[in-house]
């Protein structure tokens, strides 16, 4: 394949801008913030998930502490009416009077025991409200550090992609005068050579792999004509030679 010297040196402008592309897409994939990220977010839907879990605990609790404090009220109103029979004098049997008392008697025992039951409950009310206190808390911490954590990600974001942007058009400048011919030989290199299509002939080496020609290698790259282009033999890259290749 033959190309104009000039063309082939463009394939090395070409190779830096594609090289400071990959390197910005590299960049941008491996942000320290993805990791931060992805951890914080790991907790914010476990913290999310134990607030839901608190809050059902907390609901459960407060319906439970209505229903035994239901139950205290309707022993104490049971009792109250006995107590108003009992002092209206209106139960005059001996018998009566007595199993009137007695029942007064067992509900004052009971309504003691259900309060004792809604002491418990409300205590374990105010540990349940401390817990969704406690990790509503820790919820809107974690959701300040992920959005923080959020803006240093785009703004790196923003910051690449406005030099991708910048490199992008510098690069379709050279693209658009290389040789279709050429480029799609460079383009299938950088594929195949892991990003690298076209390498410096300098001091002896190929830039692309680092081998060092020998005399006599050096000596047929020389006796090649100007426009023919050289693949380097070893990674078989386009070796593009220049001023300072000393050949
Ligand atoms: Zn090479």
């Amino acid at each position: 394949m033959n190309a104009a010297p000039a063309d082939q040196i463009r394939l090395l402008d070409l190779q830096a801008f594609d090289s400071k592309l990959d390197q910005l897409a590299h960049r941008r994939r491996s942000l320290p913030e993805h990791t931060e990220i992805d951890k914080v977010n790991a907790d914010h839907t476990a913290l999310k998930d134990l607030v839901i879990a608190a809050q059902a605990q907390h609901g459960d609790t407060t319906r439970e502490l209505t229903k035994a404090e239901q139950d205290v009220e309707q022993v104490r109103s049971r009792a109250a009416r006995n107590q108003q029979r009992l002092d209206s004098g209106a139960i005059t049997s001996p018998r009566d009077l007595e199993n009137l008392q007695h029942e007064i008697g067992s509900l004052a025992k009971r309504q003691g025991d259900l309060e004792d039951v809604v002491l418990e409950i409300m205590e374990r009310l105010e540990s349940a409200q401390t817990r969704v206190t406690e990790l509503t808390a820790r919820l809107e911490h974690s959701t300040v550090v992920l959005t923080e954590a959020e803006g240093r990600r785009d703004a790196a974001f923003a910051a690449i992609d406005a030099e991708v942007e910048k490199v992008g058009r510098e690069r379709e400048a050279v693209a658009a005068v290389v040789p279709a011919d050429l480029m799609k030989v460079y383009a299938k290199l950088r594929e195949t050579q892991g990003g690298v299509g076209a390498a410096r002939l300098f001091q002896r080496r190929c830039e692309g792999c680092r081998t060092e020609f020998s005399i006599t290698e050096l000596n047929s790259i020389k006796a090649e004509p100007a426009d023919k282009v050289v693949r380097c033999e070893n990674c078989s890259r386009i070796l593009v030679r220049t001023a300072d290749s000393g050949v």
